[in-house]
């Protein structure tokens, strides 16, 4: 079991939902450890940095007016298989075809303005940690339970 850190963020439509809190209950819950969280507001050079993959597809205008529209909490979770786990708690893109227990099919019904992001892949996770963080706002510390929720199977 890798342990990998994913880059999470909660986006505009958390926090004006004032879901944030909630949806990192879900994310403590499971076990996984929060090494790193700020506040911000993204930019449009940002959520183009962010979304290098997306900039020229046509959805791409209505996402950044979305992601810039307010601000976002920037996480960073760590855990075994963490980047696949927030994935599958987050739910599919879409709120309306995501599962009931996942955060987008439990809070959502859009596409678009879907809660939360998490990086597909341990690549792409260390890559978007390092545009939203400096290496050393990333903590690491032991924790007494991690013992308990990462026990090794
Ligand atoms: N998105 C959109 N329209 C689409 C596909 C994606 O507005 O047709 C937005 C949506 O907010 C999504 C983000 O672009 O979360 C990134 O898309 P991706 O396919 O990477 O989805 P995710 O990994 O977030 O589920």
């Amino acid at each position: 079991m890798a342990l990998e850190k994913s880059l999470i963020l909660l986006k505009p439509d958390a926090v004006q939902r004032r879901l944030c809190g909630e949806i990192i209950t879900r994310l403590e819950n499971k076990g996984l450890k929060l090494i790193a969280m700020k506040m911000l507001q993204v930019t449009k050079e940002l959520a183009a940095q962010h979304y290098e993959e997306h900039v020229e597809k046509p959805f791409y205008p209505m996402l950044e007016e979305f992601i810039t529209s307010g601000p976002v909490v920037a996480i960073v979770v760590e855990g075994p298989e963490a980047v696949s786990v927030v994935r599958g708690m987050m739910g599919k893109t879409n709120g309306r075809e995501s599962a009931p227990g996942t955060i987008r099919g439990d809070f959502g019904l859009s596409r678009q303005v879907n809660l939360i992001h998490g990086s597909d892949g341990p690549e792409a996770a260390l890559r978007e940690i390092g545009i939203y963080f400096q290496a050393e706002e990333v903590l690491s510390y032991k924790s007494s339970l991690d013992e308990w929720v990462c026990a090794s199977d």
